[in-house]
């Protein structure tokens, strides 16, 4: 994969910088699960001078090394990759002062503890002096790093290469529409029900984790190269090829949480455990993007996880360390899979209305990002938008502008590649049902090995060789098309 003898030198060099990275992972997986409550500000030091480490070597080491390299002749795809993600991250870290890179590292962890202790009290005040600094640091950085049209150009770029607040804008005139026609449906014709009485049915931890353990093993999760693991907000923390590691929740009750979460965590880790193994420890070792990451997660978690054929596939296992759900059809547990509901809270919400939060995320963080909004007006905006989308009004800060982690850890920008997920998925699906066989008879036939290899070898191979819309093209034949979202939810609403 790498010959040229420069860019062998350079990823001997960016060992370093890899197995800093590689620590700050395992100490960001620590802190979500079992790291000690108290010991929050020694990581929060640790956690920016370990940051500041990196920039340094990155400037200092790295970057002289990369700056001969950018015009470079002669390099094939993944040398010009590695060239190209390290040129992002250096020009980017150049533009930003230390000051504000060491203040925000440590912002991040600080915020974060307080959100988690005010959260579920609602206490928006104790929170709002660390937002508003967030705030105030993310404009700066927006302004430093530069950007053509919008500031929010500046924070897409950094989890979206390429993207730009035009394309998000554009993505959301296309689908908010399609949405709430198919949403009115749902409602109205009702498919798919408002609530089922599965929802209430309590379970025990051990059993749910015997569930999916054993969902896993169908999807093929490689044990001795990954952990299954409990936390707050389930995540994937890929560590190194062979370390990737996801979690979940057990709320104990209304069982397909837990569930979803896994398969959805089980989509993100497969992206990086099929990363090419030569690819190891460099910078190309990572997903293309955001979006393309989140769009592994949504392809296994709603496409293949929320089919009816799959559901089939999962109900003896559901039936033997459940119970309860033995008294239910197949048919059934597909309906309460697959509930279609306003609600509150981001999370917890259906394939049809989930966009709907996100749009409301992105609206509000352009506006703050602009400083068009101060933080002060931010719950009332929310909860009004809120009702203008989904008809429902949050009776307390918890279950509105706080309900997400995002803001404070200072991920401004983050949130449409959740969205971008949504659609590049339903664009895999019409690619692999053109190129291989229809979903629904993958599924059933148990052939999801067939649907792995078709991610490995379009998509999940090349890790961050190719950027995002580069990558799209050569493996989906085209760049973002929201045509195949629109379909595929209208699709499976009317049946
Ligand atoms: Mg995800």
């Amino acid at each position: 994969m790498f010959e040229d003898k420069r860019v062998l030198e350079l990823l001997e060099k960016y060992r370093a910088l890899w197995a800093l990275g590689y620590s700050m992972s395992l100490m960001g997986w620590d802190s979500e699960t079992y790291m000690p409550r108290e010991s929050v500000f020694e990581r929060a030091v640790a956690s920016a001078e370990l940051s500041l480490l990196s920039r340094r070597l990155l400037l200092n080491d790295i970057a002289p090394m990369v700056d001969m390299l950018r015009d470079a002749e002669g390099l094939n795809d993944y040398e010009r990759g590695v060239v190209r993600v390290l040129s992002r991250e250096i020009d980017r870290i150049r533009k930003i002062p230390e000051r504000v890179q060491y203040e925000l590292a440590k912002l991040r962890q600080e915020a974060s503890k307080v959100w988690r202790e005010a959260r579920p009290r609602g206490d928006f005040g104790a929170f709002k002096p660390y937002l508003s600094r967030i705030v105030e640091l993310t404009r700066e950085v927006a302004e430093h790093v530069g950007y053509e049209e919008h500031p929010y150009d500046a924070l897409l770029d950094f989890y979206e290469e390429g993207l730009r607040d035009r394309d998000v804008d554009s993505i959301f005139t296309s689908i908010v529409p399609t949405i709430r026609k198919v949403l009115d449906e749902a409602l109205s014709v009702g498919r798919f029900p408002k609530s089922h009485p599965l929802e209430s049915v309590a379970y025990t931890r051990e059993s749910m984790e015997a569930v999916n353990r054993e969902i896993l093993d169908i999807l093929g999760f490689p044990w001795s190269r990954g952990r299954l693991d409990v936390s707050a907000h389930p995540f994937t923390s890929g560590i190194g090829l062979r370390d990737v590691r996801i979690t979940t929740r057990y709320e104990g009750v209304d069982f397909r949480r837990s569930m979803f979460a896994v398969i959805h965590e089980f989509g993100h880790a497969l992206y990086d455990l099929q990363v090419d193994e030569g690819l190891a420890m460099t910078p190309l070792a990572r997903g293309a993007s955001l979006g393309v990451h989140e769009s592994q997660s949504r392809f296994w978690e709603n496409i293949i996880g929320r089919s009816l054929e799959f559901t089939r596939l999962v109900k003896p296992i559901l039936d033997k360390h459940l119970e309860f759900t033995r008294g239910y059809s197949e048919e059934e547990l597909y309906k309460y899979f697959n509930i279609v509901r306003p609600s509150l809270i981001r999370v917890d919400a259906d394939e049809v209305t989930y966009n709907l939060h996100i749009y409301l995320r992105y609206k509000l963080e352009r506006l703050m990002v602009a400083g068009e909004v101060k933080v002060d007006e931010l719950p009332e905006l929310w909860d009004n938008m809120m009702d203008e989308l989904l008809g429902l009004r949050p009776g307390n800060p918890s279950e509105g502008v706080m309900q997400d982690i995002h803001w404070s850890i200072a991920y401004i920008g983050y949130f449409p590649t959740y969205t971008l997920g949504n659609i590049i998925a339903a664009q895999i699906k019409a690619t692999i049902e053109k190129k291989l066989a229809r979903l629904s008879d993958i599924i059933e036939a148990n052939k999801l090995g067939d649907l792995k290899v078709f991610l490995r070898e379009h998509i999940h191979k090349y890790g961050a060789t190719y950027p995002p819309k580069q990558l799209l093209e050569k493996s989906l034949g085209e760049p973002v098309n929201t045509e195949y979202f629109n379909k595929y939810l209208e699709e499976k609403i009317r049946g």
